[in-house]
């Protein structure tokens, strides 16, 4: 048994203009295909063959929990999107605890920002759920991925180079200020109440 690499549920040209055809083919038709076949490389012997992905990321270290991160974290990235909406914002359940732990979805998603511009070097801002349902916000650098920490993760921007070069070359903020508007809150509202 091997991972494959996942089918985006749109069009390639779909997210434009805020991510261009041109990056989604590269990121994840060359940088995720190259992570899911290097992981499906390291598995046999490791001890981790027939893990759900998770499962590796939670347990593994070095090589292995590199690329398997970087599996679970695009797999989630590219799920979460939708064509580019005006005025896009969340409802029901997440919604309401947006309001609760952040006083407003607007200050939320300038925490979020702030948080994502200021990652230094490569990695992953996330929002995720404790125990309790109380939503936080985790820089990562790297491959990292909340599920290390005890949390549930429900939405990640990828600040890695490769996510946004091609489009906004320096300027991360211009990509962070346009991703929120191809959040498709349906999903992180589903992932919220799993
Ligand atoms: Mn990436």
């Amino acid at each position: 048994m091997s991972f494959k690499l996942i089918d985006l549920p749109y069009a390639p040209e779909a997210l434009e203009p805020v991510i261009s055809a041109e990056t989604l083919g590269l990121h994840h038709g060359k940088h995720l295909q190259t992570y899911v076949n290097n992981l499906n490389n390291l598995l046999p012997g490791s001890g981790f063959e027939g893990l759900p992905v998770e499962e590796i990321v939670k347990k593994a270290d070095g090589a292995i929990f590199n690329n398997a991160g970087q599996v679970l974290n695009h797999n989630m990235y590219f799920a979460q999107f939708q064509a580019p909406v005006d005025d896009n914002k969340p409802d029901a359940a997440i919604a309401k605890a947006i309001d609760a732990n952040f006083g407003s979805f607007q200050a939320f998603k300038d925490e979020f920002s702030a948080k994502a511009a200021g990652l230094f070097g490569s990695g992953w801002l996330w929002l995720s759920a404790d125990s309790e349902g109380k939503l936080v916000l985790t820089q990562e650098s790297n491959a990292g991925n909340p599920l290390t920490r005890g949390l549930k993760p429900l939405l990640t921007i990828d600040v890695w180079e490769h996510a946004y070069y091609v489009d906004y070359r320096n300027r991360r903020p211009e990509y962070i200020a346009n991703f929120w508007k191809i959040v498709n809150w349906k999903v992180i509202g589903e992932r919220f109440e799993a």
